[in-house]
């Protein structure tokens, strides 16, 4: 670690205790950043670093509703509003128990730069709160979400900052909070992104983020001058993500063998078929059951449990070429990073955000594979929510065709200017450093040019 990062996370560390995956954020940029600092003296003597690491807002807020036995339950509602030097801030909402403001804020982060790659004017966000919606009636869910945008109204707007969903928050739950805005507010705007079809969502807006992982893996793999016929590709996470990359590795001839969620995963042999991907589409979306379940109807597959005690995730221990984290941050440790390598994968594309470790990170820079991080490989989803605005904007909807060949221009453009950027920068293969430095550039000349605010 350079002297200058050394300084700038003790400085991170101590002005922002208890957020470790918000450090881990920040260090991996800055290693990346180092760069570009040396070559441009006036970002660091307008601090735009220090400024990028701290959020321009932080709304915390009581988020009360009342479940179904009449008694109130009361959850901490966040929306990080990061920085808006391109743009409206933009990202999405996570619903889930492990939230908190460190996490929020490595996501805001992140965002800032994913955002800023996909060459749409988004600044970047993020909110959420420590709501668990698994085991919730939809009622419940109904009047969290009224609560919650009871208050978050007050700080949003389609030209001001745009939520959309995250883990924990699909279609069932951009509808009552854009339901609670409209309330409110009286106005039908693009306020939210990911709405339903027939009132003001985007077609490909679900798909968005999986297929886009997957379009970034095969931009990385055509580098080699192969496609992704025939590879064996496994996959985690069995939401929103996981299930749209599945479709789409079926689409380009690949094999998907595995999903996973929160209680272990499957394993099957014989490839998840668009049959049995729509089986698992129904028992997710709208069962909202567990995975095991899948091994129950096909013999093929093999279920694990989560093993908690344990300091490797199975998952990542099976022969493959291309691997696809879609579930959760820091899912790939170290170890499973090494496992993946002695398995023979040599393309990883990440579809959730910081699913890797830094030190899985190192192992797979250092072994010198196509690695694509988040903030490139998942911005698909953000890049259609973008033009989800657009269409919200012009008031017309376009076509299925139009859109997902808008996304598929998105990330091959995201990849040629982390391809572009490596090689500015003497670190050809490196798209970590593709990644932060892409996104970077943009957003610290538009800081330049507005000053010191
Ligand atoms: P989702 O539909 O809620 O699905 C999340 C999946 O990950 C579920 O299978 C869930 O299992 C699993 N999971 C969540 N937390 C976990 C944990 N702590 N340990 C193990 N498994 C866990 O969410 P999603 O939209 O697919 O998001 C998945 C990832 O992609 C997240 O990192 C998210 O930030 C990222 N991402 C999403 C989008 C988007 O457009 N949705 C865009 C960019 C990036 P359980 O059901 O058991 O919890």
């Amino acid at each position: 670690m350079s002297e200058f990062v050394q300084n700038l996370m003790a400085d991170v560390k101590a002005k922002n205790p208890c957020e470790p995956e918000f450090h881990q954020a920040v260090e991996e940029v800055a290693e990346s950043l180092a760069l570009v600092l040396d070559r441009h003296p006036e970002y660091r003597s307008a601090k735009i670093l220090e400024r990028i690491i701290e959020p321009e807002r932080v709304i915390m807020f009581r988020v009360p509703w009342l479940d179904d036995q009449g008694i109130v339950q009361v959850n901490r509602g966040f929306r990080i509003e990061m920085n808006s030097a391109i743009g409206p801030y933009k990202g999405g909402l996570r619903f889930h128990p492990s939230v908190n403001l460190g996490i929020l804020k490595f996501l805001a982060f992140e965002q800032v730069f994913k955002n800023s790659l996909t060459t749409l004017p988004m600044g970047g966000g993020k909110g959420g709160c420590d709501f668990d919606p698994k085991g919730k009636s939809d009622n419940e869910v109904m009047r969290f979400c009224q609560s919650f945008m009871t208050e978050l109204q007050r700080h949003i707007g389609p030209n001001t900052d745009v939520p959309a969903g995250d883990i924990g928050v699909g279609g069932r739950e951009i509808g009552f909070l854009f339901g609670q805005y409209k309330k409110i507010r009286n106005e039908f705007t693009g306020v939210l992104t990911g709405k339903g079809l027939n009132w003001g969502g985007s077609l490909i807006r679900p798909e968005a983020t999986g297929y886009g992982a997957v379009y970034f893996a095969a931009e990385m793999i055509a580098t080699k001058g192969e496609s992704l016929q025939g590879k064996t590709c496994l996959v985690s996470g069995s939401g929103n993500v996981a299930q749209y990359s599945v479709e789409k590795i079926n689409q380009l001839g690949g094999k998907a063998v595995s999903l996973s969620d929160s209680s272990g995963y499957i394993y099957d042999d014989e490839g998840i078929s668009s049959e049995k991907l729509q089986f698992v589409m129904e028992l997710k979306n709208i069962r909202r059951g567990r995975i095991k379940e899948y091994a129950e109807k096909y013999s093929s597959a093999v279920y694990t449990p989560l093993d908690p005690a344990s300091d490797f995730n199975p998952l990542w221990n099976h022969k493959a070429a291309c691997a696809f984290p879609s579930a959760t941050q820091n899912e790939i440790n170290g170890k499973d990073a090494q496992n993946l390598l002695n398995n023979g994968v040599y393309v990883v594309s990440e579809g959730a955000n910081m699913p890797t470790t830094l030190d899985g990170v190192k192992l797979f820079l250092d072994a010198g594979i196509l690695y694509g991080p988040g903030k490139a490989a998942n911005a698909g989803g953000v890049a259609v929510s973008g033009l989800e605005m657009t269409q919200n904007s012009m008031r017309l909807p376009w076509a299925r065709e139009e859109v997902d060949q808008r996304l598929q221009q998105i990330m091959k453009n995201i990849h040629k200017t982390c391809v572009d950027v490596t090689e500015r920068f003497d670190t050809p293969g490196n798209y970590v450093n593709g990644a932060n430095i892409g996104g970077f550039l943009k957003v610290a000349d538009a800081m330049l040019d507005q000053g010191v605010v």
